[in-house]
């Protein structure tokens, strides 16, 4: 059983030692929680439970303190994805719900798994989630001072538990200051996805991400017989030729956990049960 999670990446304007060692802590305590509870539960379920504490974390950008779009509504994506059945479901661009990793997680076994905008917020009112705005003052604050601080703060998660099977989400607010409409990486299988072999989330500038289809590449390269180590320098090279921005997290189903950015600042933590690697 292993676990790694991330939260996206330091911005510019976040570079504080206290913000820092907010982060640090908050994604120890996360990884742990998530750890304790792979002990019970399958890697599927897991994922889903570790991206809601991060959504519930007003340090990250998704689900609570998302970023605001340029029309000052804030619009959230969000996937999970089961390694072992190989089905993926998810939200993209929707408003008002806490968790939008839960709305994900329940459209895993409809006929129609990816929902947008309207539509999924429907879908999540059907299914009980309640009218909840995830806005903290600090973004409006930073929306209405024109400061775009990047996004850069999606979160995600990736498990293998005592089974060995595989699992991944991902949850975001965006890059902040997008154009209502865009769609970004976070519920695609460039930003999220898991086969039997290897389950990998990603973080950065969706548009990067997506043009490299950088999950679905390096979980590909490891199903043919690539190392984990191997995949992830492979795609992380041809992301450097499009001078992508970007961080992924990893495990292969032989339970190596690995992890790179095209820009060494991403947020992660890992835990074994014994040991704890968090990002310095
Ligand atoms: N990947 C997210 C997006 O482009 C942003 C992020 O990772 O922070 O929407």
């Amino acid at each position: 059983m292993k676990i790694i999670i991330h939260g996206g990446f330091f911005s510019e304007s976040d570079q504080s030692h206290e913000v820092k060692t907010a982060k640090q802590n908050s994604l120890k305590e996360i990884a742990e929680k998530a750890f304790q509870y792979l002990q019970t539960h399958s890697a599927f379920d897991t994922v889903a439970y570790a991206v809601s504490l991060l959504e519930d974390d007003p340090l990250y950008n998704a689900g609570i303190g998302s970023q605001i779009q340029s029309d000052g509504v804030i619009r959230m994506s969000a996937a999970i994805m089961n390694g072992e059945t190989q089905k993926l479901s998810g939200v993209i661009n929707i408003q008002n719900v806490k968790n939008p990793v839960f709305v994900a997680k329940d459209l895993i076994d409809e006929d129609d798994r990816v929902l947008g905008g309207n539509g999924a917020k429907k879908y999540a009112t059907e299914h009980g989630f309640e009218n909840f705005s995830t806005e903290i003052p600090q973004r409006r604050k930073e929306y209405e001072a024109k400061l775009n601080n990047g996004g850069k703060g999606t979160v995600g998660c990736v498990a293998i538990d005592k089974n060995g099977k595989l699992a991944v989400a991902t949850s975001t607010g965006g890059k902040g200051f997008e154009i209502p409409g865009r769609i970004s990486d976070s519920a695609t299988v460039a930003g999220n996805y898991a086969n039997e072999f290897c389950a990998v989330s990603c973080t950065g500038v969706g548009e990067d991400i997506v043009s490299n289809a950088t999950a679905a590449k390096i979980v590909t390269r490891v199903t043919d017989g690539m190392s984990l180590e191997t995949a992830f320098g492979k795609t992380f090279a041809e992301l450097k030729a499009i001078d992508g921005f970007a961080g992924a997290i990893g495990i292969d189903r032989n339970g190596n956990v690995y992890h790179q950015d095209s820009y060494p600042t991403m947020v992660f933590a890992s835990f074994d049960g014994e040991f704890f690697e968090v990002f310095s």
